[in-house]
């Protein structure tokens, strides 16, 4: 059962030590705002000279892998390939190939058009994955317009009750997927404020259509179902670290890997310890292997 322990010195060296890999939630853990989080771009550097391989999940729509990685570089994080993020826009993007375009699957609705509530980073990534999005490309209603097959519903600081009323039509299809970029129900904003996250527009979904999403980012195990098909990467020796215990943490749990909580975000160590008290499975599962200050704390466990 996981004990929510402290890392520091040699327990840090002694999980990290036959780590071969770590997965990285971004917000609250690498960065909060606009200011990278003490000590993280050199932590980052450390885990790649000592060869550990580094992810990046991210349940933020709004940025394509781009934009993501433009990020990365402005924060001072050096060397962040492409290829290491997997972010819910991107993961949202590859699931909907496979189910709008995969061949030979049964389940495949057919080619047809997506229907996004969601940015231009988001939109992005589905185009280019050779979605085709409903509201482009040749007029609306056109005679040769294929069907819309798939409702997603990522963050949308322009949501309104028209575009509610729009998914709700094309959902009224059985046929029609439901698909959510994430549950977060809001985001901490760096003044201490908090805005509405997508979980809150699927709510609104949801209820609006009587159908349920399917959820591709975090805790749900899709995003790491990608990272094993592209790296092989093996659960046993991979660590996931993020601040938030009900997507975060419970995803590592969901996907295998030994989980840390990092205290530079969301969720309080006091959380996690009533989780840890609390007689239901469910808490459990949300109740983080290892905890940090912050992910400065690891270095401490590299050698050097
Ligand atoms: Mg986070």
């Amino acid at each position: 059962m996981a004990a929510c322990r402290r890392l520091s010195g040699a327990s840090a060296r002694e999980v990290l030590g036959p780590a071969r890999g770590l997965l990285f939630d971004c917000d609250g853990v690498l960065w909060t705002g606009e200011r990278a989080v003490p000590g993280a771009p050199e932590l980052l550097e450390r885990l790649s000279r000592s060869g550990k391989a580094t992810f990046f999940v991210s349940n933020n729509s709004r940025r394509s892998v781009s934009e993501l990685q433009q990020r990365f570089s402005r924060l001072g994080f050096r060397g962040v390939r492409a290829e290491q993020v997997f972010s819910s826009a991107l993961c949202s993007a590859l699931y909907l190939r496979q189910r709008l375009l995969g061949a030979g699957d049964d389940a495949c609705p057919g080619p047809g058009r997506v229907f996004v509530l969601g940015g231009e980073g988001l939109r992005g990534e589905l185009r280019e994955a050779g979605l085709r999005l409903a509201g482009e490309g040749g007029p609306a209603g056109g005679k040769d317009e294929p069907p819309v097959r798939a409702v997603l519903v990522g963050y949308d600081d322009q949501f309104t009750f028209a575009k509610l009323s729009e998914a709700c039509g094309y959902l009224r299809d059985p046929q029609c997927l439901l698909v959510a970029t994430d549950p977060d129900p809001w985001h901490l904003l760096s003044d201490g404020q908090c805005t509405p996250g997508t979980g809150s527009l699927m709510a609104a979904v949801e209820t609006a259509s009587g159908r349920k999403a399917v959820v591709v980012g975090k805790p749900n195990t899709y995003m790491f179902d990608c990272i094993v098909e592209r790296f092989g990467v093996d659960p046993s020796s991979t660590l996931m670290v993020g601040d938030r215990l009900e997507t975060d943490i419970l995803f590592g749990k969901n996907c295998g890997l030994a989980t840390v909580l990092t205290l530079t975000g969301v969720s309080r160590l006091e959380e996690a310890q009533a989780y840890m008290a609390s007689e239901s499975p469910a808490a459990k599962d949300l109740v983080p292997n290892y905890y940090v200050d912050s992910i400065a704390d690891l270095i401490a466990g590299l050698d050097e």
